[in-house]
Formats: C-alpha cells, sequence, structure tokens
C-alpha cells in the first residue's frame, strides 16, 4: 500500500483494518516535516518509511503522538527524528515499560487481540519507548511555511488524548479521540464526547483525520458525532 495525498503539504499512509494499523499521516514544511503517530510496530515504521522514500519525502524531524495505545507508539523506537508526547502519553507507556518488563507480556497481548498477534507473529519481544519531549497543554511547532498547533483535549477515548491542526491546509488529527474507550469495557463518556464535538466545532477545518478510517469532511464527522449523543 502507497502514500495518498490529502492537502498539498499533507500525506498518509492509510489505515490497514486487517492488522487494526491506524493510519499515519505526514506534513511537510520548508524547513522540517512531521509524521502523526509513531505506528504499530518496527514494521508499521518500515512500511511508513519506505512510502515516503518512493514519494522523494524525507524522514520525519518530528512524530507526535496522539495517544498511548499500542497501535499508535509501539513503533516509537525505531523512528527518525525527535518525537513528542502529552506529558500523561508517556505516563502511560512507563506503565507499559513496567508490564514488558515480564516477558510474557507479549503474549498476553497477542492473546487479547488478533490483531496484535498478526502484527507481532513470529516477534516474541516488544521495544516500548517514551517520547523525547513531553507538553502539558498546548504547543507549537514552525516547520516553515506550515504550522503545527498540537494540543491536549477531553476525549470519551483516552485521558491523554493529542490533537494536531494545520491552519494553512485546514487538516486536524484527531487520533481515535471520537471513539469509546476500549479500555473502560467500550464506555462512551457522553459528556466528554459533547465537549469534544464543540472543539471540533469551533476549529477552521476541511478535513478531520480519524486514524482507523479515511480523511472524513468536517461536516461528515460532526453528522455521524451527532448521532452518538
Ligand atoms: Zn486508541
Amino acid at each position: 500500500m502507497g502514500l495518498k495525498n490529502l492537502t498539498k503539504n499533507i500525506y498518509f499512509l492509510p489505515h490497514e483494518p486487517e492488522v487494526d494499523r491506524p493510519m499515519l499521516a505526514y506534513v511537510k514544511g520548508d524547513k522540517f516535516s512531521l509524521a502523526v503517530d509513531a505506528g504499530y510496530s518496527k514494521k508499521h515504521v518500515q512500511d511508513f518509511y519506505r512510502a515516503l522514500r518512493s514519494c522523494d519525502l524525507k524522514e520525519p524531524d518530528f512524530t507526535v503522538i496522539t495517544h498511548w495505545h499500542y497501535d499508535h507508539t509501539f513503533g516509537l523506537h525505531d523512528i527518525s527524528g525527535v518525537s513528542i508526547a502529552h506529558q500523561k502519553t508517556n505516563l502511560f507507556l512507563r506503565e507499559q515499560q513496567d508490564r514488558a518488563n515480564d516477558k510474557k507480556y507479549i503474549d498476553i497481548l497477542k492473546k487479547d487481540d488478533t490483531h496484535f498477534a498478526k502484527e507481532y507473529a513470529g516477534e516474541n519481544e516488544l521495544n516500548i519507548v517514551i517520547a523525547d519531549i513531553e507538553y502539558v497543554e498546548k504547543m507549537t511547532l514552525n516547520l516553515g511555511n506550515i504550522t503545527a498547533h498540537i494540543f491536549h483535549t477531553v476525549s470519551p477515548h483516552s485521558e491523554d488524548t493529542t490533537c494536531i491542526y494545520i491552519p494553512e491546509e485546514k487538516v486536524l488529527f484527531l487520533g481515535d479521540s471520537t471513539s469509546e474507550d476500549f479500555f473502560n469495557g467500550g464506555y462512551m463518556d457522553k459528556r466528554k464526547l459533547q465537549h469534544l464535538i464543540e472543539r471540533i466545532y469551533s476549529i477552521d477545518c476541511d478535513y478531520c483525520v480519524l486514524s482507523h478510517c479515511e480523511p472524513l469532511k468536517k461536516n461528515e464527522l460532526l453528522a455521524y458525532l451527532n448521532t452518538l449523543k
């Protein structure tokens, strides 16, 4: 599978439902480039970088993590450049590191999640690392005629949700933030969802990019989210 172009300076490697790989995105500034999420595994990172090379794009200078879940972060040890995450994302990743001290943890994950078993078939070790830079509320990266506004938001999916807004291209990356909390029995907190809907509504974007589906127009996403309330 190859890279797709979303807007002038934004590309993405589409999500892969068979292994539940999230999409990985790439924002190309004149000076720096930024990736959204590190991916599931070393293999996922390598597939992404191969796709970038085939489009003559350099490896990212920055990788921003949307939240701690393993399909977005367990490739982090293999990325190029500097990684950035919310403070709580690193906290959760440290907990994952502790759990992975038990060499059986990878087998537990394989047993619990058939997608994980496919992605890590033939592997018997995890390499979990934390992000290089932690932020708390928000931070801005000037990539060279392209800006990345990175911010934390309330979300029903995870406590550490990070969104990335690229105003020049009117694109908002939302990770899995609009989904229920799979680590809490699939609970959908409607108050948090409403908060997130209002946040999305207030942002001037054309596209809303969720990690496990094709990019949506803002009005398509909001129409869908309003059915969940
Ligand atoms: Zn998730």
